[in-house]
């Protein structure tokens, strides 16, 4: 089964990490920068967790496995 909420939050981490990706160590603000999208990855990864555990009113997501 296929579910378009957990397809956008995944779409949304994958973008997150190609972005975090790009960021080159060598940048001198690439740390902070860095810093900024773990934290957005992990509130990130936070919401996907909830979908698959009762984002459909309260019950899992039926697409959860594919996650
Ligand atoms: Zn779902």
């Amino acid at each position: 089964m296929n579910c378009q909420v957990k397809d956008e939050l995944v779409s949304r981490l994958i973008a997150l990490n190609n972005k975090l990706n790009l960021l080159s160590p060598d940048l001198v603000y690439g740390d902070e920068e860095r810093a900024e999208v773990q934290q957005q990855r992990e509130s990130l990864y936070a919401e996907i967790k909830h979908h698959r555990a009762k984002g459909h009113e309260g019950k899992p997501c039926p697409a959860a496995r594919q996650v």
